[in-house]
């Protein structure tokens, strides 16, 4: 357990090191939030930290405090594999297995001599980290984060930076705070990171008041494609990509769909899958109410994990064969599912 590792992590800390911190592929305000409220707070002793993502993420978290200095992966690998290769520590955060940052940023991982700290609320973490922080009945990543530095004996150290970085996540990943793992406490860290300087409602306007045009028109779509399956609680949407290309779909534009299938009275099981022909897949998201695990269901039939009443996955064959096949395995969770 991670609290009896803190005065060994401290003492790694008392001197200046080259610190890589990484968030998931395809982060969101959790991963971005997580990994830069850790570099800011490993910025104030001097270390020589930096965040690299796998792969670009929504332009509504480009403006997180230093959102500039983050390093993309995909586009600049030769570089962040010489930053890997140099790090005396490297933060693995908001996610717990290697292939969650993508292929090669994993390999690039999984062969590094950097020492490795792991701090994430997803389930069954893989055992590479030194220092595991891991516990899935957290809201995010960035509540753990801000547990991380109140360990370390620095809640002071928080600043305005580090405050909205955390409070971005927070928000995120609890769906504004109405997510189940939502706790007091939850919201206790919320008050103080108001206290400390995070603007609240400037936060929520900077996250979710951003739509474009199109983005609104694509979600009609999305609602019009909405299919229930009212004797398995089940609601479920697809998007085509010649759909996406219609409504000029940019990275993110499709975030938070799902939740409105989540949302009909009576769904306990919601799903969207989305088209994606540049990689040749199609993305599976996958939301529940109260005890079905969709973790569970991904790793059973779409290759993926996560939380029990959020995870995702894809598959490799096309959008057709993939909704048939969803509708073919549900009847098997149907006990499950009339709960
Ligand atoms: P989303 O549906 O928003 O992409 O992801 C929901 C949750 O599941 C997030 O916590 C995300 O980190 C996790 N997740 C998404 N895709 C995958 C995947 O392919 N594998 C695993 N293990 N987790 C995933
Ligand atoms: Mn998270």
């Amino acid at each position: 357990m991670i609290t009896a590792q803190i005065p060994e992590i401290k003492t790694l800390l008392s001197t200046p090191k080259n610190c890589v911190i990484v968030p998931h592929k395809n982060p969101d305000g959790d991963a971005m939030g997580s990994t830069l409220a850790l570099y800011h707070y490993l910025k104030i002793y001097n270390h020589n930290a930096v965040v690299i993502a796998p792969n670009d993420y929504p332009d509504f978290l480009k403006w997180l405090p230093d959102n500039d200095s983050v390093l993309i992966f995909d586009t600049n690998q030769e570089a962040c594999e010489a930053l890997i290769e140099d790090a005396d520590l490297l933060f693995t955060l908001d996610f717990n297995a290697f292939h969650r940052a993508g292929d090669g940023l994993g390999n690039a991982m999984e062969t590094s001599k950097a020492i490795k700290l792991m701090i994430d609320h997803h389930q069954q973490p893989d055992d590479y980290a030194t220092y595991m922080y891991s516990d899935v009945s957290m809201s995010s990543t960035c509540e753990m984060v801000y547990n991380f530095i109140e360990m370390l004996g620095d809640l002071d150290k928080i600043d305005a930076a580090i405050a909205t970085c955390l409070y971005v996540g927070i928000m995120t990943d609890t769906g504004s705070f109405r997510f189940p793992a939502t706790t007091s406490r939850t919201h206790q860290v919320i008050g103080d990171l108001i206290e400390k300087g995070a603007n609240n409602s400037e936060i929520h306007n900077n996250i979710y008041d951003t739509n474009s045009y199109s983005r609104l028109q694509l979600l009609g779509k999305a609602m019009q494609n909405l299919k229930v399956i009212p004797e398995l609680k089940t609601a479920y949407i697809t998007l085509s990509q010649d759909e996406l290309d219609e409504y000029h779909f940019k990275k993110g534009d499709t975030e938070g769909f799902v939740n409105y299938a989540l949302s009909l009275k009576g769904i306990v099981f919601a799903a969207i899958f989305i088209e994606n022909k540049q990689e040749d897949i199609i993305k599976v998201s996958l939301r529940s109410k109260g005890d079905f695990s969709v973790n569970e269901f991904s790793r059973a039939h779409f290759n993926g994990g996560g939380h029990t009443n959020a995870a995702g996955g894809r598959s490799e064959s096309d959008l057709k064969t993939t909704i048939d096949k969803f509708i073919s395995i549900l009847p098997q969770y149907k006990q499950q599912l009339s709960q």
